[in-house]
């Protein structure tokens, strides 16, 4: 599956998963924007493509913001010359129990998983439909789409969230060739996972191995992580798949972690 000619709009792809997405886009063809909301790390990215023969650039982007999403988007289409696909990306973590939760906390989340999803869908959706030359949107959802863990409220009602946006922008997407998908990965080490182990372990009274072995890992069929290779690999199949035979689905990513 190589996207040659393409161009890709990756959220959040100045670390972890994004960023590995990014490179395998980079690696099959695709002119690459890295949006981040550090653009500093956004740039560093880039250069390191463009190092490697890719085409590549930083885009300052905070995804709850809707003027930086538009200016951003409107940036990528004249420096690339078009956006072909979207990748949805860009997202934290914040643990706590519901009645401990701050609702300014709630609403953080909230904003960079939702908000972000929609500002850069629409976005991305007026340059696809003036183009006319369709388009792949693709959510980065999580194995907290399909199911719930304590702690996670605002998250898991987020990544829910997302499969019922892809649907829609799938109905709405089919007449102008747009299609979207959701990936739902189960545990990758980045540092938004990194820094759930402590924080799980002194919220449970567990040590950091128990979190990982008795919490992340458990229900896997092997005991083992997911990996951002494994992420990307997915994001290229839905990147490059070309029909809409492919949309409005998730693909769950989790070593068996959640099966359906
Ligand atoms: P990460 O912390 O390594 O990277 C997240 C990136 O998002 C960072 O570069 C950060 O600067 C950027 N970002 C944060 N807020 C932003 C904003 N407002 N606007 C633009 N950029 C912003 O995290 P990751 O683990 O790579 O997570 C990426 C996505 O994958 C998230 O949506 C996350 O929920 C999802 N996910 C992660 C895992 C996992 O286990 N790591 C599992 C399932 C889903």
């Amino acid at each position: 599956m190589r996207l040659d000619g393409k161009v890709a709009i990756v959220t959040g792809a100045a670390s972890g998963i994004g960023k590995r997405i990014a490179e395998v886009y980079a690696e099959n063809g695709a002119a690459v924007a890295i949006a981040d909301i550090n653009l500093d790390a956004a740039n560093a990215t880039a250069k390191e493509l463009v190092d490697k023969g890719a085409k590549a650039i930083g885009v300052a982007m905070d995804v709850t913001d809707e003027a930086a999403v538009d200016s951003g988007v409107d940036d990528v289409v004249k420096q690339l010359g078009s956006v072909d696909i979207l990748v949805s990306n860009a997202g934290i973590q914040i643990v706590n129990p519901i009645d401990k939760f701050s609702y300014a906390d709630w609403k953080k989340l909230m904003a960079i998983h939702v908000d972000g999803a929609f500002l850069t869908t629409r976005a991305c959706l007026r340059q696809m439909y003036a183009r006319g030359k369709g388009g792949a949107i693709i959510y980065m959802g999580s194995v907290h789409s399909k199911l719930a863990s304590p702690l996670k409220a605002p998250y898991v009602t987020a990544k829910h969230g997302l499969v019922g946006l892809a649907r829609v922008v799938a109905k709405e997407g089919a007449a102008h060739g747009v299609r979207a998908n959701v990936i739902c990965p189960g545990f990758v080490r980045t540092p938004l996972v990194e820094k759930q182990i402590p924080e799980q372990a002194k919220e449970f009274g567990i040590s950091e191995e128990d979190v990982v072995k008795t919490i992340m890992l458990k229900d896997t069929v092997d005991g083992e992580f997911t990996t951002v290779d494994d992420v990307a690999a997915a994001a290229l199949f839905f990147a490059g798949f070309e029909t809409n035979a492919l949309t409005g689905q998730s693909l769950i990513v989790s070593h068996g972690w959640c099966m359906e």
